[in-house]
């Protein structure tokens, strides 16, 4: 990620990594050199090779039996879910295929069982480092975390030493925390964490975020820039690690420490409270989850139910695709969690940046084979899914969307299946809910362009802001480079948005918003003032969103997207609208 580094007076050194959990801790800081065991090559004589497969062997066995142990305790602080991240290193440990490779470069090289395993495991995390997919590359990780444990265990030698010899309160710094040594970090002494690697969707930032514990990821060369012993804060909400703070650094972030816990508890008496600007006008908030468990911590915030479902995401977890039984439960479970308020559940998105196994890789992959163009192919994996929608709508309040549409044919095409299928349900006498609403996502121009015509055929549209923006200003959501030029402000992005909300209000459909953009306050005014109907965002950030609507009024929501709407800058509509936004809720702005 980008970072940065500021000298100033008193030698006070800022580093920026990408902000993985939120909060502020000062303390020292411990690198933690957790580099491979040094592992020596021996020649053995074709008599040993026997005992060296025996040893091995063993290694696994207790490998295996320290991981189960570690998924038992982490299954028993923070639930089923987060231990399930053990799943994936226990498959490892299982597979033949390694465990063949391992032997026969033993017998067929003659070399030791420390040296072979590492050469195997070595294979399996480049190959997963030099693919495209950020999801696959960051597995690269957990495959070298379980090659570290089994080397230790062959080598006598103890896993996490540097953690052991922890007995101050501090702040670690390592190239990688493996996730498994991040789900044992102790909080009395872990303060916050820095890691080199890992982006926000690495399974130790996920933990960083389960445990609350301040952490920065992406952080480049973090381990040779600062030293332990260190004196350090990390800002967890700015992505920031300040070496040697000074007083007034730390006097600072003591404020906004205080600041923040006293904004979070106001937020927080605002959750039973509705979302309705000063002036009467309604918004409904909900979350957006990428798995059922999800859904706990979205009603916590009070959001009024799920406003996207990001299904792809069980079909890019390791091991078996889910089939219709699996993601029947996981539809269901989400539905019955979020029950009496609806949930809704997008056929699943591949395709993109979230390629499946076995994808073949594209040039462009915005622009191929994704999301419905994927599933109107393969109309077996499309028609399961939807069966399973249908069954889980017996369950709870369930609704249908579909991603990527951009054609009118492609919608029609995806409704004729849908409607087989409930043929199917109502002669096989399957329970499904006969009112189940159908919308799909605004995210091509296109689409928004005939939003007219496509209108008559949903019962909502929901505008995906991130891939809208992307595709209208032809910016790549992905590429740092052009980051700056992914702008939701563009006057370009907001027409089609209102293109799309006419087009709703004439044929009685309600749009909704759930890219990125809808849960940012200082967004929020345009899509109030846009006439869109319902934000879905992350519930992390919905307690600020509502703050921000009940301060709002429409009328001064509608006039500055009206003057938007006639404005030819990007940055002059987001500047109107943040000023908006900060004058109406100045407290939401004083850190950023
Ligand atoms: C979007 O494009 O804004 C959206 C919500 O879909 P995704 O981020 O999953 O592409
Ligand atoms: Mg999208």
């Amino acid at each position: 990620m980008n970072d940065e580094v500021r000298n100033a007076s008193g030698g006070e050194r800022i580093y920026r990594g990408t902000p993985a959990a939120g909060g502020v801790v000062h303390a020292r800081i411990l690198v933690l050199r957790q580099a491979a065991p040094e592992v020596a090559q021996r020649t053995i004589p074709e008599s040993q090779v026997e005992s060296e497969r025996i040893r091995f062997q063993d290694a696994l066995i207790e490998t295996r039996r320290q991981i189960q142990n570690i998924q038992h305790k982490v299954s028993e602080a923070m639930g089923a879910q987060e231990a399930g991240i053990f799943d994936a290193h226990l498959l490892t440990l299982e597979d033949p295929t390694l465990t063949q490779q391992v032997i026969r470069r033993m017998t067929n090289d003659r070399v030791n069982a420390e040296w072979a395993f590492q050469e195997v495991i070595n294979q399996y995390a480049a190959a997963l480092q030099a693919v495209e997919d950020e999801y696959l590359r960051e597995r690269a990780a957990d495959i070298r975390d379980i090659g570290h444990r089994v080397l230790n265990n062959l080598m006598g030698l103890a896993a996490e030493q540097g953690l052991a010899r922890l007995t101050q309160p501090s702040i670690i710094v390592a190239h990688d925390l493996a996730p498994s040594t991040t789900a044992m970090l102790d909080r009395r002494v872990v303060l916050g964490f820095v890691t080199e690697s890992g982006g926000v969707t690495s399974h130790t930032a996920i933990m960083a975020r389960k445990l609350r514990i301040p952490a920065i990821v992406g952080l480049s060369e973090a381990t040779r820039r600062v030293h332990s012993g260190d004196y350090a804060l990390i800002d967890g909400h700015g992505g920031a690690l300040i070496i040697n703070p000074t007083d007034a650094t730390l006097f600072q972030y003591g404020q906004i420490r205080e600041r923040r816990a006293a904004l979070d508890q106001r937020l927080l008496d605002l959750r039973e409270q509705p979302a309705v600007t000063l002036d009467g006008h309604r918004i409904v908030l909900a979350a957006n989850i990428d798995e059922p468990g999800d859904v706990a911590e979205a009603r916590q915030v009070g959001a009024e139910g799920i406003g996207l479902f990001r299904t792809e995401y069980l079909f890019l977890k390791p091991g078996e695709l889910p089939d219709e039984e699996a993601q029947t439960a996981a539809y269901r479970s989400a539905a019955e969690a979020a029950a009496p308020n609806a949930v809704v559940i997008r056929t699943m998105d591949l395709g993109g940046d979230k390629l499946f196994p076995g994808a073949t890789p594209e040039a462009n992959p915005f622009l191929g084979w994704r999301a419905i163009r994927i599933s109107l192919v393969h109309r077996d994996w499309f028609a399961a899914q939807i069966r399973s929608v249908l069954k889980a709508s017996a369950f709870g309040k369930v609704r249908l969307m579909y991603p990527m549409i951009s054609s009118l044919e492609e919608l029609v095409a995806a409704n004729a299946i849908l409607e087989e299928c409930r043929q199917e349900f109502r002669k096989d006498g399957i329970p499904f809910d006969e009112e189940l609403q159908v919308g799909m996502m605004i995210e091509v121009p296109g689409a928004a362009l005939i939003a007219n015509q496509l209108a008559p055929h949903v019962d909502f549209f929901s505008l995906g802001t991130n891939d809208l923006t992307q595709y209208t200003l032809a910016v790549d959501r992905m590429n740092e480079r052009v980051a700056s030029l992914h702008r939701f402000g563009h006057p370009a992005v907001l027409r089609l948005i209102a293109l799309t909300v006419q087009a709703a209000r004439a044929h009685g459909c309600r749009v909704s918003a759930c890219g990125e953009a809808a849960g940012d306050p200082a967004f929020i005014p345009l899509f109030v003032g846009l006439g869109v109907d319902e934000l879905s965002a992350t519930a992390s950030v919905l307690p600020e969103a509502k703050f921000l609507v009940r301060r709002l009024k429409y009328t001064e929501a509608v006039a500055l997207a009206e003057s938007a709407l006639a404005n030819g800058s990007a940055a002059e509509v987001e500047r109107q609208s943040r000023t908006l936004a900060q004058s109406v809720a100045p407290e939401l702005f004083s850190d950023r």
